[in-house]
């Protein structure tokens, strides 16, 4: 897209090699007023078309993804660093959802009768879920189709208008999503792409023609959004970072764990919101856990198992975190601050971390653990539960039964048994956190509702005899009449 009203121009690079992927326009204010202006006018046509029109549009658009999914997760690769298999793997995910959406929007958001109750016997109830209008969706750069697909696919599924921020770090992966839905649908700009720097994004969550903003990113930024929110009421959802911890109970497989362990904390060389950053392991399990653990991680190598750090500056948390807990009487298993070699950081794995350090606490987004040997699954979850965010989460365990009963207890939007990030790719299950993590949900029939405003409909058939009870006719007959009716429905206490 070009307006009059770009200033400048930025470069997006690649982060292992430096060199310049793509140049992408700055969209200042007056540009991104352009962009909801004309998404205001597409949502209308595009909530009009119905259900079964947008369906059709979007499994044409899922299979126009597939078509270029080579060219797509190319792309992702020189703008993240990340290998072509997880850039294949994080757009294989994101067609799964978009498919989901597309298919089970009319079931969750269409009209349908509820009961309206005894006292409501003579109403008609229906309930539905309207479009909001303009959504606009703010992106990180660590799973640049993914995430923000989250949010994109359930919106234009429920009828809304997308207009797209993606974090500049990765421009050129959302000018093609968007690119690439024009030609599914070409009548009316219903996904569009408006890229630039911090600016553009508080642009976009400032602006009074947007219905919500769907945000992923730090909770830091997420704050400043909601900020910009209020000023117009303007709802959002906030995808925000996690510490996720992965449990060990005595009768894991201990070896799925150190697997899954490893792969949770490492690969996208730990830049994932839902991976995992600590490790509780029961005792009796620990050192068996440490072997596994340790063997498997010497062999994983960065910048070939992964990829580089994306954001520059974040090389330097890392090193922080890493420091802070040798400092404090941390023992680097594997690696150590030496592991830091920007953009590259090979796997450090460090033990007996005290929990009030930065890398238990905060969000270290590098491919990094701790691992803490603790006495029971139950002091594993307090510890887990200890922290401000509660993103997602992992336990290994033999009995299904007792690892769900956990599973229940652990401060956070998801958990995965017996694997990790499991939940992430299944489209019916809901995606969000609490606490520092955020709020509201993406995915599932919970994301798409996120993007819809319910109606509510009730129609009186028939006037109920006896029972005027709204009307300044009403009489001290028919209280009495609706006390009496509200005494036999209500009255009785059971104990
Ligand atoms: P940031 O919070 O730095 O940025 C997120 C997005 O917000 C970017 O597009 C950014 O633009 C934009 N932005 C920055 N400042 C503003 C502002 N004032 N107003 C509006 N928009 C703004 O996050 P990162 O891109 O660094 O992503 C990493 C973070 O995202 C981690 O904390 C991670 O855990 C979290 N995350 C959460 C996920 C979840 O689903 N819960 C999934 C993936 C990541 P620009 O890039 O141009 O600065």
């Amino acid at each position: 897209m070009t307006t009059a009203t770009e200033q400048a121009a930025f470069d997006s690079l690649n982060p292992a090699t430096g060199a310049v992927v793509g140049t992408h326009p700055r969209h200042d204010a007056e540009a991104v007023q352009a962009a909801v202006r004309r998404a205001g006018e597409a949502a209308r046509w595009w909530a009009g078309l119905g259900f079964d029109a947008r369906k059709r549009r979007l499994l044409d658009y899922k299979a126009v993804l597939v078509a270029n999914l080579g060219r797509i997760a190319a792309l992702v690769r020189k703008e993240t660093g990340k290998p072509i298999g997880d850039a294949t793997l994080e757009t294989v995910l994101t067609i799964t959802h978009l498919d989901w959406a597309a298919r089970n929007a009319r079931k969750v958001l269409g009209p349908r009768r509820v009961s309206p109750g005894l006292l409501g016997a003579n109403l008609a109830a229906t309930l539905q879920y309207l479009p909001l209008g303009v959504v606009g969706v703010i992106g990180p750069w660590n799973y640049p189709v993914f995430t923000p697909m989250g949010s994109i696919s359930y919106a234009l599924a429920a009828g809304n208008a997308v207009v797209f921020k993606p974090s500049e770090l990765t421009p050129g992966v959302g000018v093609l999503l968007a690119e690439l839905f024009r030609r599914c649908v070409p009548e009316r700009e219903v996904f569009q792409v408006v890229t630039g720097l911090g600016e553009t994004g508080a642009a976009l969550a400032g602006d009074p023609g947007v219905g919500k903003i769907a945000f992923t990113g730090s909770t830091a930024t997420a704050k400043r959004v909601m900020a910009a929110c209020a000023a117009n009421l303007t709802p959002m959802v906030a995808e925000c970072g996690g510490k996720d911890a992965l449990i060990v109970d005595a009768d894991a497989d201990v070896a799925a764990a150190a697997d899954a362990a490893l792969w949770g904390a490492m690969s996208n060389a730990g830049q994932t919101c839902v991976g995992v950053e600590r490790v509780y392991v029961v005792e009796r399990v620990y050192d068996a856990f440490m072997r596994e653990l340790t063997e498997r991680a010497r062999a994983v190598r960065a910048g070939e198992d992964y990829g580089p750090i994306t954001m520059p500056a974040q090389t330097e948390v890392i090193r922080r975190h890493v420091g802070d807990a040798l400092a404090e009487g941390a023992t680097a298993v594997v690696g150590g601050t030496e592991s830091v070699r920007p953009p590259y950081v090979d796997p450090v794995v460090l033990t007996d971390v005290p929990e009030d350090s930065s890398a238990v606490r905060e969000e270290t987004f590098g491919p990094t653990i701790t691992v803490r040997k603790v006495a029971s699954a139950e002091e594993a979850m307090e510890k887990t539960n200890a922290v401000s965010y509660g993103l997602g989460g992992t336990i290994f365990s033999g009995d299904a039964r007792r690892a769900t009963e956990l599973a229940r207890t652990m401060l956070s939007g998801m958990t995965a048994i017996n694997s990790v990030i499991s939940f992430a790719g299944v489209p019916s299950l809901p995606f969000g956190g609490v606490g520092d993590s955020g709020f509201g949900r993406i995915h599932g029939a919970d994301g798409l509702r996120e993007f819809a405003r319910p109606k509510s409909i009730a129609r009186q058939r028939f006037p109920l005899p006896g029972m005027t009870i709204t009307s300044f006719s009403r009489t001290p007959a028919d209280m009495e009449r609706l006390v009496k009716l509200i005494t036999f429905l209500h009255g009785r206490r059971k104990r």
